[in-house]
């Protein structure tokens, strides 16, 4: 692909009143900053020995390498997001759990991640439909578990006040999964979408291939059926194809998203 059509999209999305983003699995994070962490790869060895007894730790691991500001090439992809879609009338949706959305500069108001993540704790049955926050003396006990200052021994799940089930984060996964903890950003979400029917909407759908095709890519692709005066740009680096219902509204690039934005990135900037 070359300059030509990311001049073409550049000027689509300037163009547009509503730029409606999907982000789909080729956008989650891999979690190398964990799994190419020497102390993590020790750990994994020693709570494989407890038989899944502290599988649980593993999350709130994943939480501590999530709370650590680094640079890496998902904090660059969402700062090149943030710079597609500028000052525009916007609303992102993602389908990634690892909550890196929440360490950009897009504004809260403007996206919602119906698979959860790790904001929030919620009880695995989900027995009173509300969710909890993080306890912090177990988040704090993990860590002086990771820093070697305990023993895995001392280590308690955490559980469910009211009925005494584990407590787990937020995300799907879990045994039944809180829906409290998007419900109110899906109904945004929602009023948002309202206000583009019939009105100049660009779509980019980055990496997202077929999980929970409900979610984003059939709704997407049925956005720009009906609406006319909409626009999709379906960027994957194997899904990317477009539907014929869509006809010449819709344009596949067959490209990850990752590297979709940097050259995007790099093109609006020069
Ligand atoms: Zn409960």
């Amino acid at each position: 692909m070359g300059n030509d059509d990311l001049r073409e999209i550049r000027e689509r999305v300037r163009e547009a009143e509503f730029v409606l983003v999907g982000l789909g699995n080729e956008f989650a994070y891999d979690w190398s900053a964990l799994t190419e962490d020497a102390r993590y790869l020790e750990i994994e060895a020693e709570i494989a020995d407890a038989r899944e007894e502290y599988a649980w730790i593993v999350p709130f691991l994943q939480k501590m390498i999530l709370c650590q500001a680094r640079e890496d090439r998902w904090r660059q992809a969402y700062r090149n997001l943030e710079c597609v879609v500028g000052d525009k009338n916007y609303f992102v949706i993602s389908l990634c759990t690892d909550d890196y959305l929440y360490t950009s500069g897009l504004s809260l108001e403007r996206i919602v991640t119906p698979c959860g993540g790790f904001r929030k704790m919620q009880c695995d049955r989900n027995c009173s439909h509300t969710l909890a926050d993080i306890p912090q003396e177990t988040y704090e006990a993990v860590m002086r578990y990771y820093g070697k200052e305990v023993e895995l021994a001392v280590l308690r799940e955490p559980v469910c006040e009211k009925c005494g089930a584990k407590l787990r984060f937020n995300q799907l996964g879990v045994t039944c999964y809180a829906e409290e903890g998007y419900l109110e950003s899906w109904s945004e979400y929602t009023k948002w979408l309202q206000r583009t029917v019939n009105r100049d909407l660009c779509v980019l759908e980055l990496g997202v291939g077929m999980e929970y095709p409900t979610v984003i890519r059939f709704p997407f692709e049925k956005i720009v059926t009906y609406n006319r005066k909409a626009f999709l740009y379906r960027v994957h680096s194997a899904l990317w194809q477009i539907g014929e219902g869509i006809g010449d509204r819709g344009c596949p690039v067959a490209e990850h998203p990752i590297s979709f934005l940097e050259r995007y990135a790099a093109f609006a900037e020069a």
